[in-house]
């Protein structure tokens, strides 16, 4: 039996590497998954894109090269149609400082508090990019529909999670276990169909 490739997670998140492990596992994806923490002369990249195919492409491109092996990035975000699409590629830093995922939240509830129930719409996008050594790339895009809430509910997942109702549930995706959430998240849409691409590499 040969060994399953090694492919690197380009992502310092530490909510999302969990998350990434899970979905591509539940995939059936025979890969050897590393952490790009697990490489400390790869440089972070700055996300100068204004997609997340963009920044996704980025991150991944730039660990390929860095490591000399298969690469898998993703940028992801909250995508609000009152506010025109954003925070979107802005969503880790909405209010500034990046990853104060309290703050963020909270600046999109303030934001949104004299909008109407029936005009909070709003979608999780992701978009997963595999990157290979040869300089090669694929993107796969994932997204779940719903509405901002009011008021935060809900301890699991992570970021604008307390604060979205995906369309047919009437829990927020911080109320929903680890793999209820993966089953309709943007992330689990966009990494099985990424877990196709990983196929190939074996
Ligand atoms: P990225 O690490 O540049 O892709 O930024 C992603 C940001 O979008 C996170 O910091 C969160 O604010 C938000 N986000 C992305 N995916 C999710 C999710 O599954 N739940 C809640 N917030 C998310």
């Amino acid at each position: 039996m040969t060994a399953a490739p090694k492919v690197v997670l380009a992502t310092r998140n530490a909510h999302k590497v969990p998350e990434i492990r899970r979905i591509l596992e539940s995939a059936g994806a025979a890969v050897d998954l590393v952490a790009v923490s697990e490489f400390p002369e790869v440089q972070d990249v700055a996300e100068t894109g204004l997609t997340f195919a963009e920044n996704a492409l980025l991150k991944a491109r730039s660990v390929a090269e860095a490591t000399g092996l298969p690469a898998l990035a993703d940028d992801s975000g909250l995508a609000v149609e009152a506010l025109g699409g954003m925070p979107g590629v802005f969503s880790a830093r909405w209010a500034g400082r990046h990853g104060d995922d309290g703050a963020n939240l909270r600046l999109v509830l303030a934001q949104l508090e004299s909008v109407p129930d029936a005009h909070r719409q709003a979608a999780f996008i992701c978009v997963a990019a595999l990157a290979l050594p040869d300089g090669t790339s694929a993107t796969e895009e994932g997204r779940v529909d719903g509405a901002v809430i009011r008021a935060p509910r809900g301890e699991n997942g992570f970021g604008y999670d307390p604060i979205f109702v995906a369309d047919g549930s009437t829990r927020t995706t911080a109320e929903l276990a680890p793999a209820e959430k993966d089953a309709i998240s943007h992330r689990g849409r966009a990494f099985r169909a990424i877990a196709h691409h990983l196929a190939a590499l074996a």
